[in-house]
């Protein structure tokens, strides 16, 4: 069996999109995104962040903040038995060229391989913006872009062409991705 994993965006589609987020006690998860997690887990996928964390490089949060944020959103779906196996994060400034992580760049996934050994043209990217699906493209998932977020302005893009456009993550299912195998 491939090795399967739901990389998932976190700001605007985990969790509710606030601008430059730093304050654990501002995430709010998507509704109805721990059941649709579950269905993935009890499918035997694994789960995956995959964010652009600009801020940090910007001075507007310290990795800190980013990382106590990211802790609470795990903490919160760990209450309902689901785990984000590890989150991945680029914190550089969109201007650096030599980043290799920043969405829609393929590094961060290229770092899942190696983790965990995520196979990803049997795997699902889902995010609110267009970098999300460019990222996923770039390695060969399936992608779907989620209308929350900034998921409302960027479903109108004909540049895009995600595999499916859904309302929210609560939407997903992992037989969406069953074209793939
Ligand atoms: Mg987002
Ligand atoms: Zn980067």
């Amino acid at each position: 069996m491939p090795k399967r994993y739901l990389l998932l965006d976190r700001d605007g589609t985990l969790i509710v999109e606030q601008d430059n987020l730093h304050d654990p006690d501002g995430v709010v998860i998507i509704p109805g995104a721990v059941e649709a997690l579950r269905r993935f887990v009890d499918a035997g996928w694994g789960l995956a962040v995959v964010t652009n964390q600009s801020g940090v490089a910007r001075k507007i949060f310290t990795l800190e903040q980013m990382h106590s944020v990211n802790e609470r959103v795990q903490n919160l779906l760990e209450e309902q038995g689901i785990k984000i196996e590890k989150f991945y994060a680029c914190v550089h400034a969109p201007e650096i060229s030599e980043c290799t992580c920043r969405k829609p760049k393929p590094g961060l996934v290229q770092q899942a391989v190696s983790d965990l050994g995520l196979e990803p043209n049997a795997s699902m990217m889902v995010g609110d913006k267009g970098s999300d699906i460019g990222l996923g493209k770039n390695v060969g998932a399936v992608t779907v872009l989620v209308r929350t977020g900034y998921g409302q302005k960027e479903q109108h893009r004909s540049d895009l062409d995600p595999d499916y456009i859904v309302d929210s993550v609560a939407d997903l299912c992992p037989t969406m991705a069953d074209s793939r195998i």
